[in-house]
This record gives C-alpha cells, sequence and structure tokens, in this order.
C-alpha cells in the first residue's frame, strides 16, 4: 500500500522530540509537508500557515496538528473540510465542546479523528490494566510531580485560559487512569491552586469515586524539584500495583513485574495509520471531562506568584 501523506501544523518542541522520529521510522506515512509560522523540517516544503499548505499539496491525506491546545480546532476545521484525516496532539483541544464538533466533522466526512493519548501506549499500562481487571479493588493513589521550569520553560500558552497549567501534564495521568480503571469514575472534589499571576493552575488535588465508593485520589504539582514523579498506585484484594515512572514500569508488591523499552510516540503512528486503514476515529474525551469537571467543581486557591 502506497504510503499516508502527512503533513505537520506547529512544528515546535514535540514534533521534534517525537514526531520526526516516530514518521520517519514508519513506513505506513511520508512527510510531504509543515505548516508553521516560524518552525521548518530540514529538506519538507515548509508554510506559514495550513490554507497554504494544503492548496499547495492537494495530495495531503492526513494532517497531525501539534500546535498549543487553544488553536487547535480551527485548524482541524481545515483539515477536516479539506477533507484530510486529523490527528489530535494531547489535549485535543481546549473545550469539550469544540472535540464533539470535530468528532461529528469527521463523523460526517468518513474521516479519520484520532485523540492522541500518549501515556495510554507508554509500555506497562496494558499489564497495568489487566492486572486490575483480575482483582478487586479498594483504592487507587495518583503522584504527577514535576519542575514546570524544566519540563516547559518558557512556554507561555501553557500558563493562558485553555493552556491546562498543571492539567497539562495531569491529564496524561488522566488518560492512563481512564484507561485502565475497570470501571469509570467521576471528580467528588477538587482543590486548585492558582499562581496570583497566571491564569492557570500549578497544582492541583482531586478526589473521585464511582458506584462502588471506590476511593481515587490525585495529586498534580508543578513546583517539585529534585526528584520527578509520575506514578499510579493501587491497592487490591490481590496486592499492591505502582506504574510508576509514568507508565514506565510496573510494579507488584514492591516487586518490579514489567518494563519495556518506551514506544509511546511509535505506537500512536502505528495506531494512527490502523484507524485511517479501519476507516475510523478514536477520539476518547475522558481525560478531558475530568479537566473540565475540576475547573467546574474545584475550589480555588490563589498562592504566590510564579516566575518562569
Ligand atoms: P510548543 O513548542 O510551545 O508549541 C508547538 C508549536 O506550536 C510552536 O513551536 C509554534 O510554532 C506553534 N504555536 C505556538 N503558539 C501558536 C499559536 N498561537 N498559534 C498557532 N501556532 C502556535 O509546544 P509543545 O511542547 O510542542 O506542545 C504542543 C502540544 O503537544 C501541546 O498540546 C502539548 O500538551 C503537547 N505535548 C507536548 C509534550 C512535550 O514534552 N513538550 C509532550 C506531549 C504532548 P510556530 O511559531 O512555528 O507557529
Amino acid at each position: 500500500m502506497a504510503p499516508i501523506k502527512l503533513a505537520i501544523v506547529g512544528v515546535g518542541k514535540i514534533v521534534r522530540d517525537q514526531h520526526l522520529p516516530s514518521i520517519a521510522k514508519n513506513a505506513d506515512f511520508e512527510l510531504v509537508a509543515t505548516a508553521s509560522r516560524h518552525g521548518t523540517v530540514d529538506g519538507t516544503p515548509a508554510y506559514e500557515t495550513i490554507a497554504a499548505m494544503l492548496a499547495a499539496h492537494p495530495e495531503i491525506d492526513a494532517v497531525s496538528l501539534c500546535m498549543p491546545p487553544q488553536f487547535r480546532y480551527e485548524a482541524a476545521l481545515e483539515a477536516l473540510t479539506a477533507g484530510k484525516h486529523v490527528f489530535l496532539e494531547k489535549p485535543p483541544g481546549a473545550t469539550i465542546s469544540e472535540v464533539e464538533d470535530l468528532k461529528r466533522l469527521a463523523g460526517s466526512k468518513g474521516l479519520s479523528l484520532f485523540a492522541s493519548w500518549h501515556s495510554r501506549y507508554a509500555p506497562a499500562v496494558e499489564m497495568a490494566k489487566s492486572y486490575l481487571a483480575a482483582s478487586a479493588m479498594k483504592s487507587m493513589t495518583v503522584t504527577w510531580k514535576e519542575d514546570v521550569r524544566h519540563w516547559h520553560p518558557g512556554q507561555a500558552w501553557i500558563w493562558e485560559p485553555g493552556g491546562l497549567g498543571v492539567f497539562d501534564p495531569g491529564i496524561n495521568a488522566l488518560s492512563i487512569v481512564t484507561h485502565i480503571l475497570p470501571k469509570p469514575v467521576f471528580l467528588t472534589e477538587a482543590e486548585l491552586e492558582f499562581p496570583e499571576n497566571r491564569a492557570a493552575p500549578i497544582a492541583a488535588s482531586l478526589t473521585f469515586s464511582n458506584s462502588d465508593k471506590l476511593p481515587v485520589k490525585a495529586v498534580f504539582d508543578w513546583r517539585q524539584t529534585g526528584k520527578q514523579s509520575w506514578d499510579i498506585e493501587a491497592e487490591t484484594a490481590a496486592g499492591k500495583m505502582r506504574l510508576a515512572d509514568g507508565g514506565a514500569r510496573l510494579f507488584i508488591d514492591d516487586a518490579l513485574a514489567f518494563e519495556a523499552p518506551e514506544e509511546e510516540y511509535p505506537n500512536l503512528y502505528r495506531r494512527f495509520a490502523e484507524i485511517i486503514g479501519a476507516g475510523i476515529s478514536d477520539a476518547d474525551i475522558a481525560p478531558l471531562t475530568h479537566v473540565a469537571d475540576a475547573f467546574m467543581l474545584g475550589r480555588r486557591k490563589i498562592v504566590e506568584t510564579f516566575q518562569d
């Protein structure tokens, strides 16, 4: 089969770190153009706008939209209207209703829409899901603590409305939790800490439950220096599970049960090719729904100013 002719929109950090190497290794895709106001990829035709790129390259089959979430809907609308399949970086949009609108549009045109949740493709996630499916759960605790200055230096958009603040990494945890829990949960309580000078939270603590009254706690914090924590722990009737390092390793009763090399973005592109081939979409909005609930239900606390 001929490769899927792909274009990238929004050439920045995640494109360079992950998309380009993953696309280069995947024979199902051929990168034919980029659209970005400043960013370019050596050897690939570059345009400043998606409109100019689509006009110059009618052969494009699919686009990966990698700009910040606040600017994704307009680009997705242009791409779907032009008949292209769409890969949305996470989070898939700035609101739930705009993503629902894209799902409806993609469905009406028979195009594939992919809301990519890269953390779901971390190596030990499927094993954690199987473990939880086989043993009665008693509780879950999520700890996602990292240093924003290290991971997001100078990213102004992340502190703006729709940038999600600490939920930008926190939604990765929620994407795993919503995938591995045998039964959905809903938010019952939250506290969001907003720096006095920022429009998005720097920390959040969340409490979830479900119809079995399963206690699920999550703590997200961007002020962590030193050791970074991306852990999901569960107490079950069979023992204690810890999905560590963002899903890279699984521990059962403190003993390493599984680890494998990281393949998140290669797996995302395999899945994108698969859904295009099958003529379906894959656009789960559960992680984004929990974030929206946190902004709706969460008590807001103003904390000290944050300077990059
Ligand atoms: P980034 O480098 O700050 O932004 C990506 C590119 O988007 C920028 O280089 C910029 O390119 C374009 N852009 C920025 N503001 C824009 C605007 N107002 N309108 C249109 N385009 C704009 O961010 P990133 O770290 O790559 O993150 C992008 C997305 O990927 C986010 O949703 C993030 O959550 C997700 N993601 C990031 C990481 C990570 O480690 N960084 C990991 C996984 C997922 P031009 O100036 O050339 O237009």
